[in-house]
């Protein structure tokens, strides 16, 4: 390495005075229909934490009608981690559009400067992130798997696969604020919620009316994924593979799903090959999935499908070949034949659950 290279990867980074202004880290509040959407709690979670390491307060921010809902999700905030609340209130609010919370969210950001805004990566996250993004001409890092601050000059390092999973990259927006990043439900972990904790609302009104957006909303249509599996908050779930050679044996997989009362998950190839509904396909193409037990049967661990289920609590390994790359991050693995050891797993579960019953 030449003497300038060294000296130019020693140098420090110093941010611009203007940036400096940028203080707080702020959690977008998802709702709909009265319901906050649970990745926006993981948020709170992982932002006090990036709060903490800037000496910061951590701020979630709640757009919505006018009425004792909205109070009701900030002081939801507050026992999720949030010191206050940023709350606009407006009856072009009431269901997401794109144009008023763009305009209300900017707006927002460019009254109180935060440092931070962060996310979900879900359909309304995706959305209002890059409009708002785009609006305020800053820097956005979708579909984060790490956060993290960089002590030497404030900077978030957001962290996410590329190059199709095979390479994590850490993203760094040096020369805008807010810096911007959303992150897709169940990466983080839910924190504790503490009851009673308390904190405060700074309201700020919208300086939009009705008559200003061409988007209307003439009927509100339920979400039918509602009804299709939920994978990402299932407790427990069991997933097989290609290992499993053809999709009759895939039955095996629901007999113990069943016997357990969990949720059938699936790697890639075998969704592709029409075995199994592309919402139970785990991986960076698929859901992301934090279950209190993760039963993987005949699947090799690649990175595209750890990134989506390494954040189980317990993650048993099913796999006749020694050396699959599943068993390096596995809790506990069986080497051996998914055909046989899956049946005998359903009936020792299906008999240690009526012996369970008849004990009552
Ligand atoms: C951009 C991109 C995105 C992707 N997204 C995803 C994603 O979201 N989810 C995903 O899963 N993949 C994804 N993939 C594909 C990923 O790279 C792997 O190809 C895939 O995860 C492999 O699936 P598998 O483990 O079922 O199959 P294989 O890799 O073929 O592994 C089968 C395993 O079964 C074992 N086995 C064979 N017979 C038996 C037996 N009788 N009993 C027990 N074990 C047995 C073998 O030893 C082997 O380890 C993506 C790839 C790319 C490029």
């Amino acid at each position: 390495m030449s003497e300038e290279t060294q000296v130019k990867k020693k140098r420090k980074i110093v941010l611009d005075e203007r940036l400096l202004a940028y203080k707080g880290v702020w959690v977008f509040i998802e709702h709909e229909r009265g319901q906050v959407h649970p990745v926006s709690w993981e948020l709170l979670g992982e932002g006090r934490k990036l709060a903490d390491m800037l000496g910061v307060e951590l701020a979630g921010v709640v757009l919505a009608a006018p009425g004792e809902e909205a109070k009701r999700f900030c002081e939801e905030a507050y026992q999720y981690g949030a010191d206050l609340c940023y709350l606009m209130q407006s009856e072009v609010l009431a269901d997401y559009r794109n144009d008023p919370f763009t305009q209300g969210l900017t707006e927002l950001v460019n009254a109180y400067q935060p440092e931070i805004l962060l996310l979900g990566a879900t359909t309304q996250g995706r959305d209002l992130a890059g409009s708002v993004a785009t609006t305020l001409q800053t820097g956005l890092t979708a579909d984060c798997t790490g956060l993290t601050i960089d002590p030497d000059n404030r900077s978030l390092l957001s962290t996410r696969p590329t190059f199709g999973g095979s390479l994590l990259c850490t993203i760094v927006t040096l020369n805008y604020r807010p810096q911007m990043a959303t992150v897709r439900p169940r990466v983080m972990a839910m924190p504790e919620k503490v009851p009673g904790r308390v904190g405060r609302i700074v309201e700020h009104p919208l300086a939009m009316a009705e008559d200003d957006i061409v988007t209307k909303v003439l009927e509100f249509i339920a979400d039918d994924s509602r009804d299709k599996p939920q994978l990402p908050f299932a407790d427990i779930i069991v997933a097989g593979g290609r290992g499993l050679g053809k999709p009759e044996n895939f039955q095996l997989v629901r007999d113990l799903a069943e016997a357990l009362g969990a949720e059938v998950g699936a790697s890639r190839p075998v969704v592709q090959a029409g075995w199994v509904e592309l919402d139970r396909q785990v991986g960076q193409s698929g859901k992301t999935v934090r279950p209190k037990l993760y039963i993987a049967a005949g699947i090799s661990g690649a990175i595209q499908h750890r990134v989506g289920m390494e954040g189980a609590d317990c993650i048993i390994a099913i796999n006749n070949d020694p050396n699959a790359p599943i068993f390096d991050f596995a809790h506990y693995g069986i080497v051996g034949d998914a055909m046989t050891i899956l049946p005998a797993l359903t009936e020792a579960f299906r008999q240690k659950l009526a012996t369970l019953k008849q004990a009552g």
